[in-house]
């Protein structure tokens, strides 16, 4: 069975159906990590698809936020991000509005699926803690105790490898690699190696690569395999500036940050 991992769309539709178009006829599941909504201009378009497509999908900031759920202040957001949260509040569909809102807010196992775990950001803090280092990823890999965990949130492609003690050393390890798209990744696990792996963002990438990001995993063979795809920026761009978010949100499309 072959899963189409994909997170942090942010309404940014024309990467989402690039994703979709290219990924057709590749997989059999989709999982989507959360943040459908925020900062881009086809919010009640991504949810739809994702309402249809996702087995599986979980809660994020930004749909929090969205929400208006209590535990976030959206002034605790940067004011652009916070434009695009109230932006998106409105042109939300009372359908859209429900699908987001009984997405789980904790970590989740997908069905079909032994000793995986998918979140938003991380196992200690679902939708708000951002596991961009190998010291945040150590100390998460100690609150979960599946062999693979599965999260967005930081926009960036990631593999963080842990691994335990070995005889004669009792001092855990966790390494950091970007997985380099288009080749395959074994993610083999054992009671001294499990992975958190990060496929990172459709619709607003912050590597400093443009291009849409997503990934396929292979649930019998446990492959991973890291994916980029080009996609018309411009066009989301020009419904951005119709919709009048902000122009800084427009132009970091442009570079991937
Ligand atoms: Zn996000």
């Amino acid at each position: 069975m072959r899963i189409l991992v994909v997170s942090d769309i942010h309404a940014n539709l024309v990467a989402l159906e690039t994703v979709l178009s290219a990924a057709e006829g590749h997989y059999d599941a989709l999982w989507c990590l959360g943040d459908l909504v925020g900062y881009g201009p086809r919010p009640n378009e991504c949810v739809a698809l994702i309402r249809d497509l996702a087995e599986v999908c979980v809660m994020g900031n930004h749909d929090w936020a969205v929400l208006g759920r209590p535990g976030i202040n959206v002034e605790d957001f940067n004011p652009q991000a916070r434009q695009a949260v109230l932006w998106t509040r409105a042109q939300l569909s009372a359908e859209n509005r429900a699908f987001l809102d009984q997405l789980p807010d904790v970590p989740i196992h997908p069905p079909a699926a032994q000793g995986i775990l998918i979140t938003h950001a991380s196992p200690s803090e679902p939708v708000w803690e951002y596991i961009l280092s190998p010291s945040t990823a150590m100390f998460n890999f100690q609150v979960f105790d599946e062999e693979l965990c599965f999260v967005g949130h930081t926009h960036k492609p990631a593999i963080f490898r842990w691994r335990g003690p070995v005889d004669g050393d009792d001092t855990a390890t966790v390494e950091y690699r970007q997985p380099t798209p288009g080749v395959p990744v074994l993610l083999a696990t054992s009671a001294r190696q499990r992975l958190i792996v990060n496929p990172g963002s459709v619709g607003q990438p912050r590597d400093n690569d443009a291009r849409a990001a997503y990934a396929f995993l292979d649930l019998e063979t446990r492959v991973w395999q890291q994916e980029r795809i080009a996609y018309p920026i411009e066009l989301t761009q020009n419904q951005m500036r119709e919709a009048g978010l902000p122009k800084r949100l427009v132009d970091r499309l442009s570079f991937g940050w």
